[in-house]
C-alpha cells in the first residue's frame, strides 16, 4: 500500500507566562521569563484530516485563569478545517488543555489509550496533586463520547492509518500516547507532552507534571527513535515551535506552524 503524505500543522490557541524554574522537575536551572504556548494539532492528507487533541473551553480557561486566544474551532479555521465536519481525533492524553471542548466535534471519533481513561477515572485521581491536570468536566465529558460510540481505545503502539501512527508513552500521564506522521521531510513525531520544551529534552530535565519519571526518560529515548532527526521531533508546549518552523501564510506568523516544512533555523 502506498502511504500517505500528510502536511502537519501547529495551532496556537492559548499561552500562559510562567517562570522557567515551574517547567522543570531540577531546579539546576537559570530563571528567567519561559511562557508556556497551548497548541491543538492536524494532520491532513489528500484523504484525512486527522486533528490532535482539542484543547481547552473558554469556561475550563476561565476556571483555571488562562487565556484563550482562539477556540478551537477558530485556531482550525485558519487552516480551512471545519471543527464540526473533523472525524478523526486522537487525544494525546486527558490533561485539561488537551482533552476538552467535545460539543465542537459532533462527528468525531476520538482515539484515546485504554491506560488513560483509567487512570483518569481511577484511584489516583483521589489524590489531589494527581488529579490536579484533570478536569472533572472534561473527564466526564469524554466518559459521555465513550457512552455514545465515539471513543476509539488502543492499547499501546496503533496504525491509523498509512503514514500515520500512535505510540504509547508513559510518565507524564499514564496512557499518553506520541504520534509519528509521514511527512515528505520524513517521519516526524508530535510529542505531545512526552516532551513538553525542547530544553527539557536537551538537558535532560523533565517537566514537573510526572507520574512516573523513569517512564518519561523511556519515552524521550522512544521520541528520539521514532522520529528522523531531533529536528523532526516537535514539543507540546514550547513557543520555540512557531518559530523554527514557516506558517502557511505570512499573516499566520506566530499562529500556525508547517511541521511538514524543514526548520528554518
Ligand atoms: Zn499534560
Amino acid at each position: 500500500m502506498v502511504e500517505q503524505v500528510y502536511e502537519l500543522f501547529a495551532l496556537k490557541y492559548a499561552e500562559l507566562a510562567r517562570p522557567a524554574r515551574q517547567n522543570f522537575i531540577f531546579q539546576d536551572i537559570h530563571d528567567g521569563p519561559m511562557p508556556l504556548a497551548y497548541y491543538v494539532r492536524v494532520a491532513r492528507s489528500a484523504e484525512r484530516t486527522v486533528v490532535i487533541d482539542t484543547g481547552f473551553s473558554a469556561e475550563c480557561g476561565a476556571r483555571r485563569e488562562r487565556r484563550i486566544l482562539r477556540d478551537t474551532g477558530a485556531a482550525l479555521a485558519l487552516i480551512g478545517v471545519d471543527v464540526g465536519a473533523v472525524g478523526e481525533v486522537v487525544l494525546t492524553h486527558m490533561h485539561y488543555d488537551h482533552a476538552g471542548n467535545f460539543a465542537a466535534f459532533p462527528r468525531a471519533t476520538f482515539h484515546l489509550q485504554d491506560r488513560e481513561m483509567a487512570y483518569a477515572t481511577g484511584r489516583y485521581m483521589a489524590h489531589g496533586r494527581l488529579r490536579a491536570p484533570f478536569d472533572v468536566e472534561e473527564v466526564t465529558g469524554l466518559v459521555r463520547q465513550v457512552y455514545k460510540g465515539k471513543v476509539a481505545f488502543h492499547d499501546g503502539d496503533a496504525e491509523l492509518a498509512p503514514g500515520l501512527t500512535l505510540h504509547l508513552v508513559g510518565g507524564h500521564s499514564h496512557g499518553l500516547q506520541i504520534v509519528r506522521v509521514r511527512t515528505r521531510r520524513g517521519w516526524v513525531v508530535v510529542a505531545s507532552d512526552a516532551v513538553h520544551f525542547y530544553a527539557n529534552l536537551r538537558t535532560g530535565n523533565p517537566y514537573p507534571i510526572v507520574l512516573n519519571v523513569g517512564e518519561l526518560f523511556e519515552g524521550y529515548r522512544l521520541c528520539r527513535r521514532l522520529a528522523d532527526s531531533e529536528h523532526h521531533l516537535v514539543p507540546g508546549h514550547d513557543p520555540l515551535v512557531l518559530e523554527r518552523y514557516p506558517p502557511p501564510r505570512p499573516e499566520l506568523a506566530g499562529i500556525v506552524a508547517c511541521l511538514h516544512e524543514p526548520p528554518v533555523s
